[in-house]
């Protein structure tokens, strides 16, 4: 089932001074079982629309449905719930999302409310934390004291643990060394070919984009500019450099050698692919 999206709006402290309209009336369809990237720049409104998926923010106007859910303005917290348990959300800022004493409590936290017991909860806190890259000597540690990248890894651990159908991810590689990003997006690839989780990634990196998503949205000013599948976003650079966006490394590579006079088709986009055809067309000098 895809996610679909009407007419969404969200004004913040709406009817006051502070009245803010984040999202101005978002119409999406997003693909299930694929990698979606969100961008856009900061502060047009990826956060405010991602955190409508699990209702953590309900529309000011407008509705979604996901995963048969159908989310409303003035949702029950009885429906919301149950939309959690299928909907799992990373946030943005991992500390927003720890808050118990230790780390083993925190993971734990989200099967025990579901209905786990205490020895099925352990049993899952057990298995998960390898997942991240973490090792059982973090249990008993207050996720206070950890590093941002741990964090991000424990906030992660938190969501995975519930193993939702949809994962949505608000920038969960901020933090993380290049090691460490390359293994949580590898994960969460694995997660979406393996087990067929519909992936959601909020990111500002487009080598991530073009790596491991099928499907790219670009938000601006609380607005979609701009939906396409992955191969046909990245066809057309001078629109992605137009709006701000910086190209990944092989795409500058690609416009610099048509600018030095290669002939090289739209569709390659890879470094093989680059490398094969640019052979034919370099003269060796002895
Ligand atoms: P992004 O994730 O793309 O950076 P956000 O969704 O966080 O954007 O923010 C969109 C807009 O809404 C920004 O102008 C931001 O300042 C504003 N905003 C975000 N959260 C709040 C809030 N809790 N109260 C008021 N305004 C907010
Ligand atoms: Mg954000």
């Amino acid at each position: 089932m895809s996610i679909e999206i009407h007419d969404l709006e969200h004004t913040y402290n709406a009817g006051s001074a502070f009245s803010h309209a984040a999202l101005k009336g978002v119409n999406l369809s997003i693909p299930e079982e694929k990698i979606t990237a969100i961008i856009g720049q900061t502060g047009s409104g990826k956060s405010t629309l991602v955190q409508h998926l699990n209702g953590l923010l309900l529309p000011t106007a407008g509705s979604l449905e996901v995963c048969g859910f159908h989310i409303q303005p003035l949702l029950k917290i009885k429906d919301i719930k149950k939309l959690r348990k299928e909907v799992g959300l990373v946030f943005q800022f991992p500390e927003y999302q720890l808050f118990e004493e230790t780390i083993e409590k925190d993971i734990a936290f989200g099967p025990k409310n579901f209905g786990a017991t205490e020895e099925q909860a352990s049993d899952l806190v057990h298995k998960i934390l390898p997942i991240v890259g973490l090792d059982e000597s973090y249990l008993d540690r207050s996720p206070f004291e950890l590093s941002g990248g741990q964090k991000r890894r424990i906030a992660i651990a938190g969501i995975l643990v519930l193993n939702p159908k949809v994962l949505v991810l608000d920038e969960p590689t901020a933090g993380l060394d290049p090691q460490g990003a390359k293994e949580m997006m590898t994960l969460f690839m694995n997660l979406n070919r393996k087990e067929n989780k519909t992936v959601l990634l909020v990111t500002h990196d487009m080598e991530h984009v073009m790596r491991y998503c099928d499907h790219v949205i670009v938000m601006d000013q609380g607005n979609v500019l701009h939906e396409a599948d992955v191969n046909d976003f990245f066809q057309n650079p001078d629109w992605l450099i137009q709006v701000g966006i910086n190209p990944p490394s092989i795409i500058r590579l690609k416009l610099k050698l048509i600018e030095n006079g290669f002939q090289i088709p739209d569709s390659i986009l890879d470094e093989e692919s680059l490398l094969k055809c640019i052979k034919g067309q370099v003269k060796i000098c002895e």
